[in-house]
């Protein structure tokens, strides 16, 4: 099963395709996790991208490429994949299309999930997350156990430095510009499917699953 969930930050592709990859036995792919490990582990990409992603801006796409490529031909992702966070860019759709045909794959679904933007905000402003696990909690909707340690694993959870109103605004901006008309691209070859991610994680998810159907309950 491969599929790609979009949708706009702090819509909650990452909750989402967390529980997705879980059901289906697939790996989950955030381009954003990758990128994030990158930059704290100060890896010559890491030095490449930090000043993108920590001011809410896209990683150009040449960058991009290179690490999608790399990702999607590692074995982990030969029984498929949850794509949160690629394509981001019309640009994009052709380097994950050209990187689908080499493996000589196709996706299976595109999901594009859509919440209000005061929602979306709120999501944001109160999100803390575990560096160590990559679990995530919100400070009001689903707080850890006991202040600021990961339920999981322990860590110290953190705020993510995009996670800021000034910048979360940014990134809202760059997706409306840059991001939505990729949905454009797959609404028009009749691929994307909306789905509401309004409301608890677990409706979102029950909607996702019906979406999908009974293909998934066999893999
Ligand atoms: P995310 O965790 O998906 O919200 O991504 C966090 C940040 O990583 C974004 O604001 C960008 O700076 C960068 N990023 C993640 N995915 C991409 C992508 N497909 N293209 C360009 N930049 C990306």
């Amino acid at each position: 099963m491969r599929v790609v969930l979009m949708g706009p930050p702090g819509v909650g592709k990452g909750t989402q395709a967390a529980r997705l990859c879980a059901r289906l036995g697939v790996v989950h792919v955030s381009t954003g996790d990758i990128l994030r490990d990158a930059v704290e582990g100060g890896s010559p990409l890491g030095r490449k991208v930090r000043e993108f992603v920590e001011g809410g801006q896209l990683v150009p796409d040449d960058l991009m490429g290179d690490l999608i490529e790399d990702r999607l031909q590692r074995p982990d992702a030969s029984r498929g994949f949850i794509l949160d966070g690629f394509p981001r860019t019309v640009e994009q759709v052709a380097i994950l299309d050209r990187a689908l045909g080499n493996l000589d794959v196709t996706v299976d679904h595109v999901f594009i999930l859509s919440a209000p933007e005061d929602e979306i905000v709120r999501r944001l402003t109160g999100r803390r997350v575990c560096p160590g696990c990559k679990a995530v909690y919100h400070l009001e909707s689903k707080p850890p156990t006991s202040a600021g340690v990961c339920d999981a694993c322990g860590s110290a959870l953190i705020q993510r430095s995009d996670d800021e109103e000034d910048v979360i605004r940014e990134r809202l901006a760059v997706y409306a510009e840059l991001t939505a008309p990729v949905a454009g691209t797959y609404g028009e070859r009749g691929v994307l499917v909306e789905i509401d991610g309004h409301g608890d994680p677990d409706q979102v998810a029950a909607r996702l699953r019906d979406a999908i159907g009974t293909e998934g309950d066999s893999a």
